[in-house]
């Protein structure tokens, strides 16, 4: 018998669970707020490890397809002092398939592909264990019930008060993002600076990382530390008085340092949140939560890369369950893997967080040694 299953949000969570159910021809529906794909900037580039990322599209048959579209040169990565003095230069052997980048929005379209996403559908609340099923409620007033309903709707998920009355917390860390674009005609020392992949500075509790996505098109991340209303007397709408507000925050940084920040254009604002280390809930059946809904965590590079893999192992056991299981424990099972691997990366990446914004800049350098092929 084929179950009613609904995945609320098309972030690399739920895209991926979709696609892997479409694979095995099993019906999803996929709800989204968002009015269209493109309605708001995708965000930046992601490496898509081997063993998280890459392995979730192999089961969605989509890898020959990532290895067509991903940058491996995007890999590289330089350290530079402060001061601009060159500490690393790591660049990736041709053949280093471990970790290439890709653009979300390359991503978004690889996953889309076929499915067809029911767009502006906002849900507001999930009531588990009604007579007809699991009941959706959304924005607009309507109504719907499903068997199986999997929130993959983000860090500020409308699914997770059903399980959890857990919500994320602020880590300490905020980050204020710009962009250049066009880098390689139109600021082409900051080209070099960056090289193919990313280039990483780090001072004291605050860091500036610029990483390449496609089409000369770079992010510039200046990350520091500080108290949630930090910005309190600074109007964040205003691009040249946060620009003024960073130059002086990093004021004593090299001249070609800071020209990532006086040439990048607007900035956004990204406090980063997380849930709690090892995050779990008691089960209830018919629901179920994946990806940053589940495990929030430091933007260390794991996240798109666990929530898709969440996506495609909870797809493939549900769609390749023998018909006599109780689809139930299919979810009860995943579960318990999930939050197993979640709870080790969050710890990763909490401890990995302190060290790469900190008051000694020699624990960034430190971290990167560790986690590179020499
Ligand atoms: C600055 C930064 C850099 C990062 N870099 C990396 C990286 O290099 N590598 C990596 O692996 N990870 C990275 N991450 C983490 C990564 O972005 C997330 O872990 C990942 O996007 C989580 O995917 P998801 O599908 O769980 O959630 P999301 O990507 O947040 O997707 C959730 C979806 O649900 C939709 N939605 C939300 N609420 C509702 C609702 N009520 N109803 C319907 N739909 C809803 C949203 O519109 C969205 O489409 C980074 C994060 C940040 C902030």
């Amino acid at each position: 018998m084929r179950h009613r299953i609904a995945v609320i949000g098309s972030g690399p969570a739920g895209l991926t669970f979709a696609r892997v159910l479409h694979r095995y021809g099993h019906p999803v529906t996929v709800l989204e707020r968002d009015p269209a794909p493109d309605a708001r900037p995708p965000g930046g580039t992601l490496d898509l490890h081997e063993r998280l990322g890459q392995l979730a599209l192999e089961k969605a048959g989509l890898l020959a397809e990532f290895q067509a579209l991903s940058r491996p040169e995007g890999q590289a990565m330089r350290i530079l002092a402060p001061d601009g003095t060159v500490l690393r230069d790591w660049r990736p052997r041709p053949d280093d398939l471990a970790n290439p980048e890709i653009d979300r929005g390359q991503l978004r379209d690889l996953l889309l592909g076929p499915l067809d996403v029911r767009w502006g559908r906002g849900v507001t609340r999930v009531v588990p264990g009604g007579q007809d099923g699991v009941l959706v409620d959304f924005a607009d007033g309507l109504q719907e019930t499903y068997d199986l309903v999997v929130g993959a709707d983000g860090a500020w998920s409308r699914v997770r008060p059903a399980l959890s009355p857990v919500t994320p917390h602020y880590t300490g860390v905020t980050s204020l993002e710009t962009s250049l674009d066009d880098v390689d005609a139109r600021h082409p020392d900051l080209a070099r600076l960056i090289g193919e992949g990313s280039v990483a500075v780090y001072g004291a509790n605050r860091s500036l990382v610029a990483q390449r996505n496609s089409g000369g098109h770079v992010k510039v991340y200046s990350k520091f530390r500080a108290p949630l209303d930090w910005h309190k007397d600074l109007d964040l709408a205003d691009a040249e008085a946060v620009r003024s507000g960073l130059l002086t925050l990093f004021d004593g940084w090299s001249a070609p340092v800071l020209d990532l920040l006086r040439r990048g254009t607007a900035f956004a604002h990204r406090p980063f949140y997380v849930l709690p280390v090892s995050h779990t809930w008691p089960h209830a059946p018919g629901v179920t939560l994946l990806g940053d809904a589940a495990h929030l965590m430091p933007p260390l590079g794991v996240g798109a890369n666990l929530a898709m893999l969440d996506g495609a192992e909870l797809a493939e056991s549900i769609a390749t369950a023998p018909g006599t299981r109780d689809p139930d424990e299919t979810v009860r099972v995943f579960e318990e893997r999930m939050w197993a691997r979640a709870g080790k990366w969050a710890q990763i990446t909490t401890a990995g967080l302190e060290r790469l914004v900190s008051p000694d800049p020699a624990e960034a350098i430190a971290v990167f040694d560790e986690v590179q092929p020499s």
